[in-house]
């Protein structure tokens, strides 16, 4: 550890040790003075390099790309440091399950410590990064600035409210665990709610849901929650007319599955109109005042609960140049994953937009990508150690899949495109076999298994009730930042 010497504050802390001297044997003012230099400094000064002098890197982020980088870099000479503003991976493309009570949070999160026991050389963090420095090669965080050798932005996305960011805190989007459990909580409180109410309008507006986004969280929430209306609400709410509840899917675009082959979007949408979902398609939602819902079709709907799967944005720490940005606010980075104008920053996955002329916008932000730009870059940081010419970035498609409640699933594979039972097999045995750890995925299939043969749901557990009046903005780094008055520059 190197410290920055040219700060006053060791002199005080100095002065400080020379007048306790009389009072205290000479060891303990030396640890005294030690750590006082330590404390006084800790939030100004650069701690440059580790201990050990290997270099630092240090990963913004443990979704796919950032934990799969740091698992990658395990047992090599860089000293990793990986941060997370949460203690656990998520796998995001499950959290509709747990949204709709078919798994428990823990099957699909894993914590982040667990993971890098046995590591050496990957210290774990729970911190939210607030800034960078890219001119002092420094992170700041609410108790620390940190320097390191290379950086690496796997930070992910956030969801894009556009024109509705006025009344985001009236809808429920569905990009991390705290937003999956709010979504069941919130579904399940309106039913109770629903089910002692004498007023019909009320009652309209608290079951009904709307889903706005016909992507693949879209369609597969919009499933997922055909299901319950089917197999589980009946059963548990016998004094209800549950065939009341209408599920209404908007999507802007003329189908569903944006991104997927024609055969999965018409597929998708046979499945919903047979789950007994309206599927609006070329339907812009106009507005939503909390209990209703217009479209520019003039489509009305009463309902409490509107889901916001429309859209996502790169998120990343502020502090970079205007001229990273680039559109839909992702990092713009070249072909090896490095920051434009850096040579030792690099973002990865949804954070990252690689622009060329095949991809104007970049890769599409998927799970698979972020896998594969992080297992290049460990290579590639190991190369550049060793003075060696690093690979460019090639993403390999490895095809695509949704599923639409039991039984019903969708596949693009790049040679292959199948629907039905089969993909639904092939959909459940991937996703298993995805997750991390081998309780993670015994859980997992027992509560598939569970929701198979009874037609129930494993999870119908209201523990933190939901209360949308408290609900706080989705981008909570925002509301942190301005908390802590963190100085940037
Ligand atoms: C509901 C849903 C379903 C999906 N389904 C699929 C699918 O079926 N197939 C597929 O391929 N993809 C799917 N995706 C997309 C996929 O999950 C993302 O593309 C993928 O997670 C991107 O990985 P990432 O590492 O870039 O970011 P993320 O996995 O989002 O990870 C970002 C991490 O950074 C942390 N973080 C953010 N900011 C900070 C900060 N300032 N300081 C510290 N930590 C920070 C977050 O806590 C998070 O852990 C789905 C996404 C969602 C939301």
């Amino acid at each position: 550890m190197f410290f920055n010497l040219i700060s006053t504050k060791p002199l005080k802390a100095f002065s400080g040790f020379i007048k306790r001297r009389s009072d205290q044997t000479l060891r303990d003012a030396v640890w005294s003075l030690w750590g006082e230099i330590i404390l006084a400094d800790l939030k100004n000064i650069n701690i440059m390099q580790s201990q050990n002098n290997q270099p630092r890197v240090i990963i913004i982020g443990g979704g796919f790309a950032g934990l799969e980088l740091a698992k990658k870099l395990r047992g090599t000479i860089f000293d990793v440091i990986l941060f997370d503003k949460q203690n656990f991976h998520t796998f995001q493309p499950l959290l509709y399950q747990v949204a709709t009570g078919g798994l428990r949070i823990e099957s699909i999160a894993y914590p982040f410590r667990k993971i890098f026991r046995k590591s050496k050389n990957v210290a774990f963090r729970m911190e939210e990064v607030m800034a960078v420095h890219p001119s002092r090669n420094q992170i700041v965080t609410a108790s620390d600035r940190l320097s390191y050798d290379y950086l690496v932005v796997a930070t992910g996305s956030q969801s894009n409210f556009f024109n509705f960011t006025p009344v985001q805190k009236m809808l429920m989007p569905l990009k991390n665990s705290r937003d999956a459990l709010h979504l069941r909580s919130f579904i399940l409180q309106n039913f109770e709610k629903a089910n002692v109410s004498a007023d019909e309008e009320l009652r309209e507006e608290l079951i009904n849901v709307a889903i706005v986004g016909g992507g693949p969280t879209g369609v597969e929430l919009a499933g997922a929650i055909a299901e319950m209306k089917k197999y589980v609400f009946p059963q548990d709410f016998p004094q209800m007319d549950v065939e009341q509840m209408r599920i209404i899917l908007f999507e802007a675009a003329p189908k569903l599955l944006g991104p997927m082959s024609e055969e999965a979007s018409e597929h998708a949408l046979k499945y919903l109109k047979e789950f007994g979902v309206e599927v609006h398609l070329n339907s812009m939602v106009d507005d939503y005042d909390g209990k209703v819902l217009k479209t520019k079709d003039g489509e009305v709907l009463r309902t409490n609960t509107v889901i916001w799967t429309a859209g996502v944005k790169g998120a990343f720490p502020d502090g970079f140049p205007k001229h990273c940005v680039a559109p839909a606010h992702r990092l713009k980075v070249d072909q090896f994953n490095r920051l434009e104008g850096f040579a030792n920053i690099y973002a990865l996955g949804d954070a990252a937009a690689m622009v060329d002329e095949g991809l104007p916008k970049g890769h599409p932000m998927l799970a698979t990508v972020a896998l594969q730009q992080a297992r290049n870059l460990a290579q590639n940081l190991v190369k550049q150690i060793k003075n060696k010419s690093p690979q460019p970035f090639e993403y390999k498609d490895k095809g695509t899949m949704a599923t639409i409640g039991r039984n019903r699933a969708v596949v693009d594979l790049p040679r292959w495109k199948f629907q039905g039972k089969l993909a639904w097999f092939v959909w459940i045995f991937v996703h298993i076999f995805s997750l991390i750890g081998f309780r993670n995925k015994l859980a997992a299939l027992w509560d598939w298994a569970y929701n198979f043969f009874t037609y129930d749901r494993a999870v119908q557990l209201i523990i933190t009730p939901f209360e949308r009046s408290k609900n706080v903005p989705h981008v909570d780094s925002e509301k942190t930042r301005k908390q802590e008055k963190v100085t940037t520059e």
